[in-house]
């Protein structure tokens, strides 16, 4: 796609957004769509942040494309457009295998209903008020309660039904049983209601018609553009420095992880010493591991499911979860239907991870991680595809690092911060005039729908300032 290098922009836009993820996409068109004059400028050579793919030997390998909610549906069509909201496709063979049960779901209320109660035996009226109850809670309710407090409530002591729900919404967000129950019900209501869905083309194609979308309304896509400073005087936004050019603006939208704003792009010392102290607490979230597999051209693999949860510790541990060697790990699996036209196969393991204990490994035992990381990935696939070494031909990991490397968020978080960034995000413009931030806070603005979701929200606050 022919995007403009920072040399070809103008010297002056009414919003500059920085960075392309889905929240900075997202708010960049809608601004655009509003009438104002929108640069969107990002870093890496591609659009999409976290939502982005890679190809290798005639393979293409999508991130953070394994599922997403039902709600993209009504935002596709609401925030994109039609042709986008078509390409979304249901995942209807969804895998728990651990030692406490093994499932097949198609992820969705009336399902889960049934398992807790046949499999499970959880009384049906158990069942029933604890939907009834996480469907319930707003953003405004109690926040003290912890999702461990919420789970012991309706389903005492039962550590398989605590893995049933939490484990997949670990890996969803990585929020545990010590987040607020609030965000749980939150996500929980949004993500495993009406099933889970994935974009028919692969992420590729979503960006690709996101960029037509963008050019459409008229946004100045710079790539290879890294933002340097936003320059901020006497508590207002002036411009943004990038790549040594400074591009005048009075408002700037950042889609860089909320710390990154602060520290790196804005400086403390533009901020007031009460704001300050509201970011003391902030956490970031937990990074991820992934392992690519390619499957040979020509070789097929059976249908297994579409998400497999796999996990052979005894119960859910988050601890566990993170732990550099795992034993619990997502697959997802990419048949010719998740991409038509294109007849090959490919299987992605994803797994939590700490930033920290990647980071200061010297080189050499940094690549030796990574090889027992790929093969501790095989060994498990083969109890579902026995002769999966042999159908390979591409094996590669990413680590903390590499999510560092290419969106250089704090730590490689996978999904922002934790709940007190999401306070932090919402009010850093009442501090600057004229800077805003998009992307994941607070757990519930993460994952494919939170951040197109808050590049809404967010589009809307500029669009105010602007007009005032
Ligand atoms: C391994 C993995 C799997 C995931 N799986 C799923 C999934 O199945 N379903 C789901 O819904 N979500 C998933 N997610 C989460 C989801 O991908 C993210 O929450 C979402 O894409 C984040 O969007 P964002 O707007 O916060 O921006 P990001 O995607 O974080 O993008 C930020 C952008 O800003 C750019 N940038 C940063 N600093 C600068 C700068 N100074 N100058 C210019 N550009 C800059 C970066 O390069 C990047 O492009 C997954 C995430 C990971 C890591």
């Amino acid at each position: 796609m022919p995007y403009k290098s920072i040399e070809n922009a103008a010297d002056k836009y009414d919003v500059v957004v920085i960075g392309s993820g889905l929240g900075g996409l997202t708010t960049a068109n809608r601004l655009a769509n509003a009438g104002h004059r929108v640069l969107l400028t990002e870093h890496h050579h591609r659009l999409g942040g976290l939502a982005t793919w890679f190809k290798r030997r005639g393979h293409i390998f999508d991130i953070s494309l394994h599922g997403f909610p039902h709600g993209m549906i009504k935002t596709c069509r609401k925030y994109w457009n039609r042709a986008i909201m078509d390409s979304i496709v249901q995942l209807n063979n969804i895998v728990f295998d651990n030692p406490q049960f093994t499932i097949r779901t198609t992820f969705d209320k009336v399902d889960f209903t049934s398992i807790l109660t046949n499999r499970f035996k959880v009384a049906r009226a158990s069942v029933d008020d604890f939907f009834n109850t996480v469907a319930g809670m707003n953003f405004y309710d109690d926040r003290t309660m912890t999702t461990r407090e919420l789970f012991e409530q309706f389903f005492p002591g039962r550590s398989d039904v605590h893995r049933l729900l939490m484990e997949p919404i670990s890996y969803a967000n990585g929020s545990n049983f010590n987040d607020p129950a609030i965000t749980y019900g939150i996500v929980f209501s949004n993500f495993m209601n009406k099933g889970v869905f994935t974009f028919s083309g692969g992420t590729d194609k979503l960006i690709e018609m996101m960029v037509e979308e963008l050019e459409k309304n008229g946004v100045t896509i710079c790539t290879n553009s890294r933002a340097e400073r936003i320059v901020i005087d006497q508590g207002r936004v002036r411009g943004v420095e990038i790549d040594g050019r400074f591009i005048e603006t009075a408002c700037v939208v950042s889609n860089a992880g909320i710390l990154n704003t602060i520290d790196d792009l804005a400086g403390r010392a533009s901020f007031s010493a009460e704001f300050l102290e509201k970011i003391k607490p902030v956490q970031v979230n937990n990074s991820s591991c992934q392992v690519y597999m390619g499957i040979r051209e020509g070789e097929r693999l059976n249908d297994i499911g579409d998400l497999l949860f796999t996990s052979t510790a005894p119960a859910y541990d988050v601890d566990e979860m993170l732990d550099m060697e795992t034993r619990s790990r997502t697959f997802s699996l990419y048949y010719p239907k998740t991409r038509p036209g294109h007849d090959r196969y490919t299987v992605v393991a994803s797994m939590n991870a700490r930033y920290d204990d990647w980071a200061g490994l010297p080189e050499e035992r940094y690549q030796k991680e990574k090889e027992k990381m790929i093969e501790r990935s095989l060994v498990d696939l083969e109890r579902y595809i026995p002769d999966i070494r042999q159908k390979c031909d591409w094996l590669e990991a990413a680590t903390p690092k590499t999510f560092q490397r290419y969106t250089l968020h704090t730590k490689g978080t996978s999904f922002g911060t934790k709940f007190e960034g999401l306070e932090v995000s919402r009010s850093l413009f009442n501090d600057v005039k004229g800077l805003f931030h998009v992307g994941s806070v607070g757990i519930i603005m993460s994952g494919w729908l939170g951040a197109i979701n808050y590049g809404v929200i967010v589009a809307n606050d500029a669009d105010a300032y602007l007009r005032s």
